[in-house]
């Protein structure tokens, strides 16, 4: 069924059901893989922010949240190459495991500017889990990548915490143009 969000109809992509089996997984290879450390998350908001209350709520390891603002969207549908910081991290993250968490990576610009500007202060490690990845719009190897939710096409989403003009992000599934 079509819904519309601002003045653009989307369609259905992803269920909500599937993104909670999804998350699910996902949190299982997290607790597995930092097992004994206490990583920090660190959700890119605003889009991350269902996906982190979700996922936080199935880690079993002890762990600590933040989150930075970054803005590369500007209620358009296409990716501009300007990142802006909106406010920066408010925790020490030196010798610290980080798990970034981000709802989409498009082209790869944000997260290639925000891994270069946390490695600055000098974390343990750096790990990236996105709910959502474009592979043919990836412009950057990025080796920090290692968890994905889902592979989607280029195509414009919204939904489970992603906006069109700021609207959408209440939607429980994830909606395509
Ligand atoms: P990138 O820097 O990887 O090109 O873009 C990452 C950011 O662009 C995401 O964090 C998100 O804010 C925004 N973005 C990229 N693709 C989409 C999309 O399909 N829908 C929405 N709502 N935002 C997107």
């Amino acid at each position: 069924m079509k819904i519309q969000v601002a003045d653009l109809d989307f369609e259905p992509l992803i269920s909500y059901e599937t993104i909670r089996e999804r998350v699910e997984a996902l949190a299982g290879n997290i607790n597995a893989d930092f097992s004994g450390k206490t990583p920090i998350l660190i959700g890119v908001l605003n889009g991350s922010f269902l996906f982190m209350a979700d996922l936080v709520k199935q880690l079993t390891i002890p762990c600590q949240v933040s989150f930075i603002k970054l803005a590369s969207y500007h209620g358009a549908t296409t990716s501009s190459r300007e990142v802006r910081e909106d406010f920066g991290l408010s925790v020490d993250i030196a010798d610290r495991a980080i798990i970034l968490i981000e709802d989409i990576v498009d082209t790869g610009n944000t997260l290639h500017y925000l891994i270069a500007q946390l490695k600055q202060q000098n974390p343990s490690s750096i790990a990236v889990c996105s709910l959502l990845l474009k592979p043919k719009a990836l412009a950057y190897t990025i080796d920090e990548l290692k968890y994905i939710g889902f592979e989607i096409e280029n195509d414009f989403v919204v939904g489970y915490g992603l906006d069109y003009k700021e609207l959408g992000r209440n939607l429980k599934g994830i909606y395509k143009k």
